[in-house]
C-alpha cells in the first residue's frame, strides 16, 4: 500500500477517504495522526483552502497529501454557508440544521448542494486539484445517524433518503466521492503519474 496523506483532522471524511482510497491501493493516514499543524483556512473558495491544507501537510511529511475542502450550499441562502460550513454550524449542529430548514421553508426553497474540491500535493510543492458537486434538496427535517455534519438534512438528487440514511452508499454518489473519481481518472491517464 501506498502512504497517502490526508490533511484533515475531521474524522468523518477521513473514514470516508479511507474506504475511498482502499480499492486504489492507498494506505490514508491522517495530518492529525501525524501530529502535523492545521493551517488557518483564508481562501475565499473551496479549491483555494484545499490548496493551503495539502502544501502545508506535503511539506511538513515529506509525502504526498492529499486535502478536502467541502461544504453544502444553500440556494435560500443565496449559496451559503458553503466554505463556512464548519464554521457556520461550530458545536452546534442541531441548530445549523434548524436555521437552514426555517430559511428553505420561508423562501420556499429547499435546493441545495455539496461542493468538494480535492488537493493532491506533492513535498516539491506541486499540486492538481478536483472538484466534485452533489446536488439534492434540504430534508424538511433530519433524518438519518450515520455519516457526520450536514448529512441528516440532505437528500441527494434522484434519492428519497438523506445522506445520513444511506449510510456506506453516500461514498459512491457523494461529491467527495465524485472528486475522487476525476482525481482517479487524472491520475490513470497520466504517464507520470504521482503517488
Ligand atoms: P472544512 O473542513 O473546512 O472543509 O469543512 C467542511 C465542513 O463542511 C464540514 O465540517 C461539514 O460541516 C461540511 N461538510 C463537508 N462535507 C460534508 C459531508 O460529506 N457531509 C456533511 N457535511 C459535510
Amino acid at each position: 500500500m501506498k502512504k497517502l496523506v490526508i490533511a484533515t483532522h475531521n474524522a468523518g471524511k477521513l473514514k470516508e477517504f479511507q474506504a475511498l482510497l482502499a480499492p486504489l491501493g492507498y494506505e490514508a493516514v491522517s495530518a492529525g495522526a501525524l501530529g502535523l499543524p492545521e493551517p488557518a483556512e483564508t481562501a475565499p473558495d473551496f479549491a483555494g483552502n484545499a490548496r493551503i491544507k495539502a502544501l502545508a501537510a506535503a511539506r511538513a511529511s515529506g509525502l504526498p497529501a492529499l486535502a478536502d475542502d467541502s461544504g453544502l450550499c444553500v440556494a435560500a441562502l443565496n449559496g451559503q454557508p458553503g466554505v463556512y460550513s464548519s464554521r457556520y454550524a461550530g458545536d452546534d449542529y442541531p441548530g445549523a440544521f434548524a436555521k437552514i430548514i426555517a430559511a428553505a421553508k420561508a423562501r420556499d426553497n429547499w435546493a441545495a448542494w455539496f461542493t468538494c474540491a480535492l488537493c493532491l500535493a506533492q513535498p516539491d510543492g506541486s499540486t492538481a486539484t478536483y472538484i466534485g458537486e452533489a446536488h439534492g434538496r434540504i430534508a424538511a427535517a433530519p433524518r438519518g445517524a450515520a455519516g457526520f455534519g450536514y448529512d441528516p438534512i440532505f437528500i441527494p438528487e434522484g434519492y428519497e433518503q438523506s445522506y445520513a440514511e444511506l449510510g456506506p452508499e453516500k461514498d459512491k454518489i457523494s461529491h467527495r466521492a465524485r472528486a475522487c473519481a476525476q482525481m482517479t481518472a487524472a491520475l490513470a491517464g497520466s504517464n507520470t503519474a504521482r503517488p
